[in-house]
């Protein structure tokens, strides 16, 4: 039977190359390495899941969707799911904290010598997650937003290589702030609204909490003024 992927996951199986020999980190049922496989996008697929419940539910969605000769569900933490003889070119880490998976691969980074392509799906803190990158001589070559479940997820594709960001780009991402997409607005305008709003109800916070809130508030007003 067809898997149907969550809109997320849907937009991060149309960025993992066609052909790629994959690693899904935090992989918990396995649907995204079961789609890919499924649909002829991939050829194999390790599944690492670090958490025994989530692990036997990878395992048993593999064996019922008669994947388990393509799919290899592996418990272990992070990128010591795969070895360098397993050829993986494509890594996947989707549905955590920028800074978890920024962590994640900063553990094991002599691993990457040989992955091609990173598609991240940090569920927050983007920025820290860029910081990362662009400190590793990790390039960010698209970047997608979506919502789902009045959820927003932006999502990044990476590849060995330089960049330079400017604090905000690192803050809003620099293909996000240049395509400027409607989702995008209204993630900031949100943020804009939240910030807002705690500023003006805590009127007696301190002077220093105060000019934080009002330097993202600025930062803000100022990329939502220029679309
Ligand atoms: N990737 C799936 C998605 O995007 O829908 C599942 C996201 S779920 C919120 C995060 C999963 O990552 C959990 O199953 C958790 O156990 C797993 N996880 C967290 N840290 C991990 C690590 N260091 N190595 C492997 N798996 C990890």
């Amino acid at each position: 039977m067809d898997l149907q992927l969550s809109k997320r996951l849907q937009k991060v199986a149309n960025y993992v190359p066609k052909g790629a020999r994959l690693l899904d980190v935090g992989s918990d049922h396995a649907y995204l390495p079961i789609f890919l496989l499924q649909m002829g996008y991939c050829d194999f697929a390790i599944a690492g899941e670090v958490v025994n419940g989530p692990y036997q539910s990878a395992l048993k969605n593999v064996s019922e969707h008669g994947l388990t000769s393509k799919i290899d569900v592996r418990l272990a933490n992070g990128l010591s799911a795969f070895e360098e003889a397993d050829n993986i070119d494509t890594i996947t880490i989707c549905g955590m904290g920028g800074r978890l998976i920024a962590d994640i691969l900063n553990n094991d980074i002599d691993k990457l010598q040989h992955v091609k392509t990173l598609v991240l799906q940090p569920n927050n803190r983007e920025d820290d997650l860029r910081k990362w990158l662009a400190a590793n001589d990790f390039e960010i070559v698209a970047e997608d937003i979506l919502t789902e479940n009045d959820k927003c997820y932006e999502i990044l594709v990476v590849k060995h290589g330089h960049m330079n960001l400017t604090a905000k780009e690192l803050r809003f991402g620099p293909f996000l702030l240049s395509n400027n997409t409607t989702v995008f607005k209204e993630k900031w305008q949100n943020e804009l609204n939240k910030l807002t709003f705690a500023l003006n109800s805590n009127p007696n916070s301190k002077i220093e909490e105060r000019a934080i809130l009002e330097d993202k508030i600025q930062d803000i007003k100022e990329v939502l003024d220029e679309s």
